[in-house]
């Protein structure tokens, strides 16, 4: 899956720039990649920044439809190294949902979509995923609340 895969290409411009966090900011911000996707602290030692030796991949997310067709969020995903303990993690967007390829968005959508009686198929039509899909979706979203 998209999160754990190793980054096979990066893109050629920007090679050059994906040197420390802040260059990686800066060479964003026409993006509108938010700095609030690095982490403050290093889950392994607790180390806080600077995060170095950054990878971006390009990933996808499905978010809310839009005219009834099914839309997708475009980002990506760092990959970051702790200046503390040397390990490598990943960080997605914060508007990602945390292990699942859709937005914190279309998860509130496909949640009051359902509680206010539509079809898990109907939801599924709108998302562009199948049945199966959408009951995954829904079981995540009662576990983690
Ligand atoms: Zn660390």
């Amino acid at each position: 899956m998209c999160l754990f895969a190793e980054p096979t290409t990066l893109p050629p411009a920007d090679d050059a720039l994906i040197a420390d966090a802040t260059s990686l900011v800066l060479a964003r911000s026409a993006l509108a990649v938010s700095p609030s996707w690095m982490p403050v602290r290093c889950p392994a030692c607790n180390h806080a920044g600077p995060m170095k030796r950054h990878a971006l991949r390009a990933c996808w997310w499905r978010d809310v439809p839009s005219d009834g067709r099914p839309q997708v969020r475009r980002g990506h995903i760092v990959r970051w190294r702790c200046t503390g303990c040397q390990q490598t993690h990943s960080s997605q967007p914060n508007w990602a949902l945390p292990g699942k390829r859709l937005t914190h968005a279309l998860n509130h959508w496909v949640q009051e979509a359902l509680q206010e009686g539509q079809s898990v198929r109907a939801v599924a039509r709108a998302c562009g995923v199948d049945d199966k899909t959408v009951r995954a979706w829904a079981r995540h979203a009662r576990s983690s609340s």
